[in-house]
């Protein structure tokens, strides 16, 4: 017999590892709290339920493939036109649309590192080259960044806040960096946690990209919204841009149920934004909280903290898992914790509490 040969691969697919999501874990008691994928603590509100169980009748039909309600009702609440909008399969599925878009063999993605586990997948993905710039004191540097760019750099992610750090980039900072892109090259604002944000000085994309043809607003429904089961993101940029990248979206895949929750979820805005208020003064506990035990967190405008663990990373995961509760590590970096309920929250300050090494 001969010997089996598999097909044949993309070199980029063989070589890269599965994406891991985040665990779930339980306590020997049964406690299972997921603070690992920055998640709403919140089930969807009645209204949203609602349109979702209506959606679910019509699951026969293939869902608009315009999205043009959903484009519609975003167009409104945030006050841009409906040609500078597109939608995705979540951000991330945005992101792969932009990463289409540009990415080639000769074309370099820079963003900062560490930052979102996306982009490297996506970048390699997509044929193009990451060129990963080091974050300096948990933060973009945006000078390191500047000085990156070459000829071949097509795309720059910023992501403000940055995930996995929740460190924010300030208005006269980012202008006077975008100002050092060529008006060739794309920047992608990925605002995912945007909602979270209370920090003054740190700008909202929006007001941002309107004489800037070069630069995309990238929003999600997954985290403040509370839809992160049903996959719904949408990018704002000029038209030429949001022309470009919706020729990249992968046909019906923003299905009909995220579409109808996610137009629920706009009309029902102001109650979303006030459960992101208990977040943010939950992740203000959360964080005093642990500088009193003696951790060193950077100050956070997202709905997770950070702690940089260095060589305990794995351990201090460990630990917390025997206490069921699932944080994110990064092994040899840190771990990223997400804001849960008050009890959730509670549950891993008692963890961090008991666990011996303070950093
Ligand atoms: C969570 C997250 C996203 C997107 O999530 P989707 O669920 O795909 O909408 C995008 N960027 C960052 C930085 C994130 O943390």
């Amino acid at each position: 017999m001969s010997e089996a040969v598999s097909p044949r691969f993309r070199t980029v697919v063989e070589r890269l590892a599965a994406y891991k999501p985040g665990k779930v874990v339980r306590s020997p008691d049964g406690r299972s709290v997921k603070l690992s994928s920055n998640e709403s603590p919140h089930g969807p509100l009645p209204s949203v339920l609602d349109a979702i169980a209506r959606a679910a009748g019509e699951v026969n039909r293939y869902p608009d493939n315009g999205c043009v309600e959903l484009t519609a009702e975003i167009s409104a609440r945030f006050g841009v036109p409906a040609d500078h909008v597109a939608l995705g399969c979540g951000a991330v599925g945005v992101t792969q649309m932009l990463l289409e878009a540009v990415g080639e063999p000769d074309a370099e993605v820079l963003y900062a590192w560490r930052s979102f586990e996306g982009y490297p997948i996506l970048v390699s993905l997509s044929g193009a080259t990451s060129v990963q710039v080091p974050l300096v004191e948990e933060k973009h540097d945006l000078t390191a960044m500047a000085e990156a760019i070459t000829d071949r750099t097509r795309l720059i992610f910023i992501c403000n806040p940055n995930n996995p750090t929740g460190t924010v980039l300030r208005r006269a900072e980012l202008e006077a960096f975008l100002d050092r892109v060529p008006s060739d090259c794309l920047v992608v604002l990925d605002e995912a946690y945007r909602e979270y944000v209370r920090d003054e000085e740190t700008p909202d994309g929006l007001t941002l990209y309107g004489d800037r043809p070069n630069l995309a607003i990238l929003r999600t429904f997954s985290k403040a919204y509370g839809l992160a089961g049903l996959r719904v993101g949408f990018m704002v940029a000029h038209p030429v841009v949001a022309a470009a990248v919706r020729k990249t979206f992968l046909p019906f895949s923003v299905n009909s149920l995220a579409q109808a929750a996610a137009v629920a979820s706009l009309g029902a805005r102001s109650e979303l934004l006030e459960r992101v208020e208990g977040t943010i003064k939950e992740r203000d506990r959360v964080r005093a909280a642990l500088l009193a035990q003696g951790w060193t967190v950077p100050p956070s405008e997202a709905n997770f903290v950070w702690l940089r663990l260095g060589e305990d990373t794995m351990d201090f995961a460990a630990a917390c898992e025997a206490a069921g509760v699932s944080v994110r590590p990064f092994a040899g970096e840190g771990a990223r914790i997400s804001i849960g309920s008050p009890e959730e929250n509670d549950a891993l300050l008692a963890a961090a509490e008991s666990y011996p090494g303070r950093h």
